[in-house]
């Protein structure tokens, strides 16, 4: 299936790393002009020297007023990917108030807080757009230790619901991706044992962890117009886990 996205902007947040950055290396590949923000300048210094074509912007997410100031200039945006997030893991009866808002923060206002920025001009610009949530398995199945990680998953993935219920009138489109364990720095926090990771895999039919690319072509595929009928959809990338 080709996809592209010539002459589209396109907006990528937690692209340093993992699955933002690929994501933002693929939209490049495929035509688009991107803009990576992430909050650590060395990751984007050699996310530039990997694709040229990228625009970086670093910005730290939980610092809504530099945030803003920072999208101001950048925009305006036809596909947006808020990748970014955060993942601290505690047995609930050990969570503190500042783990939870800093979770939540990132994986969820800072998530409304870009997208109200960017579906602002999509309306004002009657051009449509396409925004895809960066999700988990996590925000439909209880894990361990991860109460607040699946809460604020499970936010994101109402929030989807309704950003893409009061912006389709606008043909702004909004889906999430709902990815199982990817070996990225993040799913190495949760899932570097391998007693641990053979016990989830086994939960998995397909017996495996997701490949990061496994998560772009899906991000990619609900970016792009061959997905222009499906709106506030959740899609696992899970190898089957939710539907057990
Ligand atoms: P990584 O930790 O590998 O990368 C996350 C990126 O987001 C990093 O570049 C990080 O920058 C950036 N980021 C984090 N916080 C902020 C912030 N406050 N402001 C700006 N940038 C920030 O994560 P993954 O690639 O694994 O995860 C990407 C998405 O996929 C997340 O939404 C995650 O919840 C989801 N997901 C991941 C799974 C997994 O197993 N890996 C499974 C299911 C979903 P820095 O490194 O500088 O902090």
């Amino acid at each position: 299936m080709e996809i592209s996205f010539a002459g589209k902007h396109a907006l990528v947040t937690g692209a340093g790393k993992g699955i933002g950055r690929a994501t933002a290396c693929a939209l490049s590949r495929c035509g688009a002009r991107v803009t990576a923000l992430t909050r650590s300048q060395s990751d984007l210094d050699s996310l530039i020297l990997e694709c040229p074509c990228i625009v970086p912007l670093c910005v730290d997410l939980s610092d809504w007023g530099a945030t803003a100031a920072a999208l101001e200039s950048a925009g305006p945006f036809d596909l947006l990917v808020n990748n970014a997030a955060c993942a601290s893991l505690q047995p609930f009866l050990e969570i503190t108030p500042e783990k939870f808002d800093q979770m939540f923060t990132v994986n969820v206002k800072a998530v409304l807080q870009v997208s109200q920025v960017v579906a602002r001009s999509m309306k004002a610009r009657g051009s449509g757009g396409s925004i895809v949530n960066v999700s988990s398995q996590a925000s439909q199945c209880a894990l361990r230790d991860h109460s607040v990680y699946c809460s604020s998953k499970a936010a994101l993935d109402m929030l989807t619901k309704v950003m893409a219920l009061e912006l389709g009138p606008f043909q702004i489109r909004v889906n999430c991706v709902n990815p199982t364990v990817v070996m990225t720095d993040m799913g190495r926090i949760g899932w570097s044992d391998p007693v641990k990771a053979g016990a989830m895999k086994s939960r998995i039919p397909l017996g495996r962890f997701a490949e990061v690319d496994d998560v772009v072509n899906s991000i990619l595929f609900l970016l792009s117009d061959k997905s222009n009928m499906t709106n506030g959809a959740t899609l696992p990338v899970d190898g089957g886990f939710l539907c057990c």
